[in-house]
């Protein structure tokens, strides 16, 4: 008897007859004596639909303004599937209740298209479950200090549920989506991946951080934080597998270091092409100039990711960085009207045609060499590297977009991910 927080994707809630078996799936739990609390996902298309309706009327703009009336449009995709999930549970002959992010309400900051969750309150929710009904809870969205409808960015139906999940201090976090759980890179570029058992929390912040699309990254922030329990398993098993065994599928968090430690010393490479590089040239070395670029640029609330440096040749230097490639216009634009005036330089050049490419695994603490053997594996490919980053636990290089499926699989195979652990 626990209480469970269940998560389920578009495609799983992509038709009435998938939504039928999402309820069937959550009645089981239900029967078998846990307090369930859903959270699923637009169906799926839906909040690409939304959006293109919404580029249809307003192309140009993306101020305040507009960004708060596409939250208010987005959010709608996840209020139709919980009013639906509720209907199909109720035919189950399961009583269930819905709501919509504000009704709980779950609270967040007005950053909207992509705000975060400051806090969620219980109450309601737990009413509901004390009287043994089932709480189907809208994914991806929330409210703000004075009452706007705002989202948490795309696939925040993931943070939406580790947030429940962490609020209720719910036993566990099932994440059911269309793939069965955690890979050493993505099946479609490597073949040989394989599934990973377990894989720590701050692995998997940085797979998700490097574009492994299995979760959104601050749903595993979130369970970071909160230490909560979270499980990524497949939606398509049949809704009546035993428990036992559909409890045990699929990929679990862990955030024990030591029962990996005997593992491959690379848990996976990750990688991703929503990225572009931006640099500066003829930038004066002096002190303050890091805060004087980056500090605009997180004014206009962009996140940068590699950030490099060059050394300075007579008092002038070269800084690059990275930026989301939706935000790269924006960036561009602060830093010619807010930045280069004061720099000196109006010298910025920019590269959308990039791919960041990451190993990743906990096990490089321990390790000497790890970083060359990856630099290695590249340059026998011929891949010429263009910006690196390290962390304790990965080394992440950008490179050429046009080389990214050869460098994944180059390195897929240098640290014998095809090979099972032994
Ligand atoms: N429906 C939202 C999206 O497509 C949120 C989610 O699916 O997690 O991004
Ligand atoms: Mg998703």
């Amino acid at each position: 008897m626990a209480l469970i927080v269940h998560k389920y994707g578009g495609t799983s809630m992509g038709s009435t007859e998938r939504i039928r078996n999402v309820a069937k799936r959550v009645a089981k739990w239900h029967r078998a004596g846990h307090q369930m609390v859903v959270v699923p996902s637009a169906m799926s298309g839906e909040t690409n639909r939304l959006l293109g309706l919404a580029k249809e009327l307003q192309p140009a703009k993306a101020d305040d303004a507009v960004l708060r009336e596409l939250d208010m449009l987005a959010s709608t995709g996840e209020q139709v599937s919980v009013g639906l999930l509720a209907l199909a549970l109720q035919a189950e002959g399961v009583p269930a209740v819905s709501y919509a992010g504000w009704q709980v309400p779950v609270h967040t900051n007005s950053a909207y298209t992509k705000a975060r969750i400051d806090s969620i309150e219980d109450q309601r929710v737990r009413k509901d479950l004390a009287a043994g009904k089932v709480v189907v809870i809208t994914g991806f969205q929330g409210v703000d200090e004075t009452g706007n409808i705002t989202t948490l960015g795309r696939g925040g139906s993931d943070t939406s549920a580790v947030a429940v999940a962490a609020a209720m201090k719910a036993a566990e976090c099932l994440i059911y989506t269309d793939v069965d759980g955690v890979y050493t890179t993505d099946p479609r570029v490597v073949p040989e991946a394989r599934r990973l058992s377990t894989v720590s929390f701050e692995e998997m912040l940085e797979m998700a951080s490097m574009g492994s699309k299995v979760l959104q990254i601050r749903s595993v922030e979130f369970a970071g934080k909160y230490q909560v329990p979270l499980r990524v398993l497949s939606s398509f098993t049949p809704w009546d597998i035993p428990i036992a065994e559909e409890a045990a599928s699929g990929t679990l968090i862990t955030f024990e270091e030591d029962e990996k430690m005997e593992q491959a010393v690379v848990s996976g490479i990750a990688f991703n092409r929503d990225e572009a590089k931006i640099s500066i040239l003829g930038v004066p070395d002096r002190p303050g100039i890091a805060y004087q670029i980056l500090g605009a640029v997180a004014d206009a609330n962009i996140e940068v990711d590699v950030i490099i440096q060059n050394v300075s040749h007579e008092g002038k230097t070269d800084f690059s960085f990275t930026v989301h490639r939706n935000d790269y216009a924006r960036t561009v634009d602060v830093l010619k009207t807010k930045v280069a005036a004061s720099l000196g330089t109006d010298r910025i050049e920019g590269d959308t045609k990039i791919c960041k490419v990451s190993i990743v695994g906990i096990g490089m603490r321990s390790h000497v060499g790890i970083a060359s053997k990856m630099f290695r594996a590249l340059s026998e490919e011929g891949i010429n590297i263009q910006m690196i980053s390290t962390s304790e636990i990965k080394t992440s290089v950008v490179i050429d977009e046009k080389y990214m499926e050869l460098a994944v699989r180059a390195l897929h195979r240098a640290f014998d991910l095809d090979q099972p652990a032994a």
